[in-house]
């Protein structure tokens, strides 16, 4: 094992201040169980899971409540012990509606259950038993995207994995989540590589830590000291999105991932640090992916803190143990950067919940969008090498097949642009609204090619 600084660097990405002080130093501490749980259906990518119980059932922590309904989908376990109280459509952290069981918790019986699955020997199970494991015990990408994580370990016919990459880039200004796993829980990241790298017949291991975080740093030598193998510890510099997998194959191998493809098409597998902690308890500990730790941060939030918490606590017990939000103007699911809006503190934690930031009257500014000055600044920033001006007026002017000549499929809506702007244009909302139009328009024509 070795720890060397990335060779590669991508074009664009912007420096933002990164407030990672509030918490950085903070350890994880656990959550008191919330009397109810709001357990969503959509915690990944892709399809929904098929929920498994109705109201008035007993679960036990770890049983399975939602079965993953189709091939890129994932398990839903129950984070607690208790009853159903009721199955309902909740907003998720972006927004959308999705099935949600309720589950009023029995703090005793949470004590007392024991693990979802009999433990595996990881050195000595086959490799067919490890990956079912991984789907069975609903791991999905916990670094933001949510991607079903058995889905990448089993790459397709023809295709190799030559590169397992470690994601402990964390580039998203304020928090640490991703920092105190790497430092408190270095030993299950490793396991999990370990894992990882068995399913995937072998690959060279990096594990990818922007340069802000000596301490997960050290604890990553510490913990991978001794391993076997082409392994490597590669430090990035600070760049956001450094954490986008694509900005983090670049930097880490040199290999461009072509547009619209995935990353194993250059070799190359991507899994947070969470992720890989998750896989390890899988396997060895027989553990479903029912809880995960969230950074709640800000200006407006009495206590910032790191937390463990059930998927499914609902927003404000975040916000309680934390003391309590104060003269609070904004609240934002995740980093400032990619983060969603929150409406309403009920909204619960799910599988990818990494953030809760609480921004405090003093740090936000009402700004008026004014028109385009061509200076190039966005176009500068932009890591996809787009011309975020130009897709702007287009979508400002109506005008989605120009947005779409743009490519504006390609945004990976990091916020660079709109960061950079000095006419305060909300660049990336008109990218976002461009692709949603687009997705809508492809999904209807494939739905009538279907009918005929
Ligand atoms: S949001 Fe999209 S257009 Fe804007 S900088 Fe990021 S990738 Fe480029
Ligand atoms: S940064 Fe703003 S003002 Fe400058 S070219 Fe881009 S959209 Fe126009």
């Amino acid at each position: 094992m070795k720890t060397a600084k990335a060779r590669y660097r991508f074009d664009g990405g912007v420096h933002p201040q990164y407030h990672k002080d509030l918490t950085e130093d903070c350890p994880v501490r656990d959550i008191p169980l919330p009397a109810l749980l709001a357990v969503s259906m959509s915690q990944h990518l892709g399809a929904p899971a098929k929920c498994v119980v109705k109201p008035g059932d007993r679960v036990e922590r770890g049983r399975l409540i939602g079965e993953k309904a189709g091939f890129i989908s994932a398990n839903v376990h129950a984070p607690a012990s208790g009853t159903v109280k009721a199955v309902e459509k909740r907003p998720g952290p972006a927004g959308a509606l999705a099935d949600a069981v309720i589950i009023e918790t029995d703090a005793e019986a949470t004590a007392k259950a024991g693990p979802a699955f009999p433990p595996l020997d990881w050195a000595k199970a086959p490799r067919e038993e490890l990956l079912a494991r991984v789907e069975a015990a609903g791991i999905c990408g916990m670094g933001g995207a949510g991607f079903p994580t058995a889905v990448k370990l089993a790459p397709p016919p023809g295709k190799r994995c030559e590169y397992l990459i470690l994601n402990g880039a964390e580039c998203e200004p304020y928090l640490t989540a991703d920092s105190r796993v790497m430092t408190e829980n270095a030993d299950r990241v490793r396991r999990g590589a370990e894992i990882m790298r068995r399913i995937l017949g072998g690959p060279a291991v990096r594990v990818a830590v922007e340069e802000n975080k000596p301490g997960a740093i050290a604890a990553l030598e510490k913990a991978f000291a001794g391993i076997d193998g082409d392994v490597e510890i590669t430090i990035l510099p600070c760049l956001y999105p450094q954490g986008s997998e694509k900005h983090q194959i670049r930097a880490v191998t040199g290999r461009i991932v072509p547009e619209g493809a995935l990353p194993i098409e250059t070799g190359c597998v991507v899994e947070n640090v969470g992720t890989s902690a998750a896989v390890a308890d899988a396997v060895e500990r027989g553990e479903a992916l029912v809880s995960r730790v969230t950074t709640v941060t800000g200006d407006g939030i009495a206590n910032p803190c790191n937390v463990r918490a059930p998927c499914g606590t609902p927003y404000s017990a975040l916000a309680e143990f934390a003391g309590g939000a104060k003269d609070v103007a904004k609240v934002v699911s995740g980093g400032p950067m990619m983060g969603f809006n929150v409406p309403d503190l009920g909204i619960a934690t799910t599988k990818t919940t990494s953030g809760l930031l609480f921004l405090a009257r003093k740090s936000v500014f009402a700004y008026t969008s004014q028109p385009c000055i061509g200076c190039g600044r966005c176009v500068r920033a932009c890591p996809m090498g787009l011309s975020p001006s130009e897709i702007s007026r287009s979508v400002e002017a109506d005008d989605i097949a120009a947005a779409e000549a743009l490519w504006v499929m390609d945004c990976i809506e990091c916020g660079c642009c709109s960061f950079s702007c000095p006419a305060a244009r909300d660049i990336t909302q008109f990218c976002r609204r461009a692709k949603n139009s687009i997705r809508a328009a492809r999904a209807a024509a494939a739905a009538k090619a279907k009918a005929k």
